[in-house]
């Protein structure tokens, strides 16, 4: 048996299982509407929520920037210097969601991987919601912290397991996702907080859906909940609302300060290039001076669940643009999907292990990209789809 024979059997195993992942080719820059496959259809896919990724301030900015500056950073910003374009990304993130300062890594993923073994130890102790998103979880095993997961937005059961665990560790830290990227549903932040500031814990929120969605102008869960100047660690993404890439930890200066002196992945890697950072200057530009984006975003989440209820279809329990469409078993949820698919509408069936065994579902992100019209055709092919397969 050759060494790689374990692989094949395992990736059959997926496919037999229906959790092969297809990958489909997208032909087109972002948008409301897609070329994938060689085929135009509408996008519910992306978490392009404001439909920056191809907005032409942003194209503008980062054609500009590499005839001024060139394409990549060519080293680790700690070892070669830092180019002035990525200093003034972390001055201008940390004046739009008001805190002292930020620091940008290659990703949201990589600025958890930064920021959680940066803050923890093997003598201290992780608070973490039980569906918190895979790089926290990844973030919270390389900090060889013990793991303590508290059950779903429960602030009881949270303080039931500090009770019972905190005296033992050094160190503490209570972790969660800022919106539930699966559901659409919301971290009670001020409750957590309360908890917290009671236990002396440090307070870390993932807002990767929150930033240019939630609070005002798209300032995030912190500005939502009114909660500034008490949550200790806001981590965000440039690659959502922002339309670009890249990762972002904002908060107190000295925990900033920490992360530029001892987070790995900002140590050991390179800064986004030269247009990725132009281009998140100009998301900023364009949030900071006009709040109709996210508006339009929010209004038309608010009339795609309204009518897709009126269908009767069942949304869950989402309080975001994030739309899930409960379906149950992953075999349906997947017929749903390439049904859709044929009635022009590309979105995808999402199922275990992203989502609990029974919970399959399409999730529809809702774009401030779409017209009333665009929404209108996606909600007819739903209602043609929901009848075919007798969801409704
Ligand atoms: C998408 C997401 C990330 C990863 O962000 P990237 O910038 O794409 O790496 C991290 N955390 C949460 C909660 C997310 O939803």
């Amino acid at each position: 048996m050759s060494k790689t024979e374990w692989i094949t059997q395992e990736l059959d195993g997926l496919k037999q299982a229906g959790l092969y992942n297809t990958i489909r080719t997208i032909e087109s820059p972002q948008g409301a509407w897609l070329m994938v496959d060689g085929r135009r259809v509408l996008n519910f896919c992306s978490n392009n929520y404001l439909g920056l990724a191809n907005h032409p301030k942003l194209v503008e900015a980062a054609q500009k920037a590499v005839n001024q500056m060139g394409v990549g950073p060519a080293a680790v910003r700690s070892i070669a210097g830092t180019m002035t374009l990525h200093v003034e990304l972390e001055k201008r993130l940390a004046a739009f969601k008001g805190v002292e300062a930020a620091i940008t890594f290659q990703s949201g993923f990589t600025a958890n991987l930064a920021t959680i073994p940066a803050l923890v130890g093997k003598e201290d102790v992780i608070f973490s919601d039980r569906l918190n998103h895979a790089s926290i979880i990844d973030g919270c095993r390389l900090s060889g912290a013990k793991i303590i997961a508290y059950e779903h937005n429960d602030v009881q059961s949270l303080e039931e397991q500090i009770k019972a665990n905190l005296s033992q560790y050094r160190r503490a830290l209570i972790v969660t996702d800022g919106v539930f990227s699966m559901d659409g549903d919301i971290a009670p932040l001020p409750e957590i907080y309360e908890v917290a500031r009671k236990y002396e814990i440090l307070l870390m929120v993932d807002d990767a859906h929150g930033e240019g969605v939630l609070g005002k102008g798209g300032r995030g869960i912190v500005d939502h909940f009114g909660l500034h100047g008490k949550v200790d660690v806001e981590v965000g993404t440039l690659s959502k609302a922002f339309g670009v890439v890249g990762g972002v930890v904002a908060g107190n200066a000295v925990i900033i300060e920490w992360l530029r002196q001892r987070g790995r992945p900002f140590l050991f890697s390179s800064a986004v290039t030269v247009p990725d950072a132009a281009a998140c200057l100009a998301a900023i530009d364009l949030l900071e001076n006009s709040t109709e984006l996210v508006e339009k975003l929010w209004e038309n989440a608010r009339y795609f669940k309204a009518e897709m209820k009126r269908l009767g279809f069942d949304t869950g329990v989402s309080e975001t643009p994030i739309t899930p469409v409960m379906l149950g078993e992953a075999p349906l949820a997947q017929k749903f999907s390439r049904e859709l698919f044929e009635q022009g509408v590309f979105a995808m069936a999402i199922g275990y292990p992203t989502v609990p065994k029974g919970k399959a579902r399409i999730r529809v992100m809702i774009s401030a990209a779409h017209s009333t019209d665009d929404l209108d055709k996606g909600l007819a092919a739903f209602q043609t789809v929901g009848k075919k397969l007798g969801v409704i």
